[in-house]
């Protein structure tokens, strides 16, 4: 019997990643430890699956104090709403459509419901590592919100960062991904340029190695693009890019976008090109 909890630590050892949610082992670990939390009931000690364990060392948080908003491009009920969607807005360098429906693989795996699931996945682990985070969405069945929306959420949250995930969905020959910053337009978000384009360097440098996907083969300059036309950049007033993190329309990228595993992969290879630049 004693022997038990050894094992167990063991194994979660060896399977570190897998090990996350052994709340009976580290509850387990926590009552047989001297009590440094006097008087705590068990059921105070246990903390929610999602919640790391109470007394975690300050390294195993380092985004903590860190304010990231995640913008999931799109909406899946997008489709439904064209006259609210199409409504033009002011991004400054012209007028935009509020937002739009956004791409899909050819058997109709849409961006919308590929930006949302990524985005939740990058949450969950931006928390996990310490930062608040913030969604410009709460879900994949609404409509909008617009894109000036989308850029307010961030500044008015303060963002030390903010990130709009998409794909593509560009001619079925092309592949790769590419990040977007934004340039200067003599408008506010010129005093944020410089910080973006450092924030889009590191993103760009953490996804190529994270998840293996090539450079763009259609777009930018080694992954990079800079762009004036975007409301969600244009409006911006702290650092702000965008991914496109592969071409939805190129059946070898589509396979990957379209793959759990791979979109955790994606997940987590956006979550260390944050934290290179937040802790830079
Ligand atoms: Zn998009």
């Amino acid at each position: 019997m004693r022997a038990l909890p050894a094992i167990a630590l063991a194994v979660c050892g060896l399977i570190a990643s897998g090990c996350g949610g052994t709340a009976a082992g580290g509850a387990a670990a926590g009552q047989a430890a001297p009590a440094t939390s006097v008087r705590q009931t068990p059921a105070q000690r246990v903390p929610p699956a999602s919640e790391p364990l109470g007394a975690e060392p300050a390294a195993t948080r380092p985004l903590e104090g860190k304010v990231v908003v995640i913008d999931p491009g799109h909406n899946g009920g997008n489709y439904r709403d064209p006259k609210a969607v199409n409504r033009k807005v002011n991004v400054l360098t012209q007028w935009k459509a509020c937002d739009t429906t956004g791409t899909a693989t050819n058997d109709g795996y849409s961006e919308a419901a590929f930006t949302w699931d990524v985005s939740k996945r990058l949450t969950k682990i931006l928390k996990d590592r310490g930062a608040t985070v913030k969604l410009t969405r709460k879900n994949n069945d609404g409509v909008g919100p617009c894109i000036t929306e989308r850029a307010a959420i961030g500044n008015k949250a303060k963002a030390d960062a903010a990130i709009s995930v998409h794909a593509d969905g560009s001619a079925a020959g092309n592949h790769g991904f590419h990040v977007i910053m934004p340039k200067k337009i003599d408008g506010p978000v010129d005093k944020v340029v410089g910080a973006s384009d450092r924030l889009g360097i590191a993103v760009r440098d953490a996804y190529k190695k994270g998840t293996g996907l090539a450079y763009s083969t259609y777009i930018g300059r080694k992954a990079l693009d800079y762009r004036s036309d975007l409301g969600g950049l244009n409006l911006s007033t702290v650092p702000k890019i965008f991914i496109e993190t592969g071409n939805m329309r190129n059946a070898g990228d589509a396979a990957k976008l379209k793959d759990p595993a791979f979109r955790q992969k994606i997940a987590v290879a956006l979550a260390n090109g944050l934290q290179h630049y937040l802790k830079a």
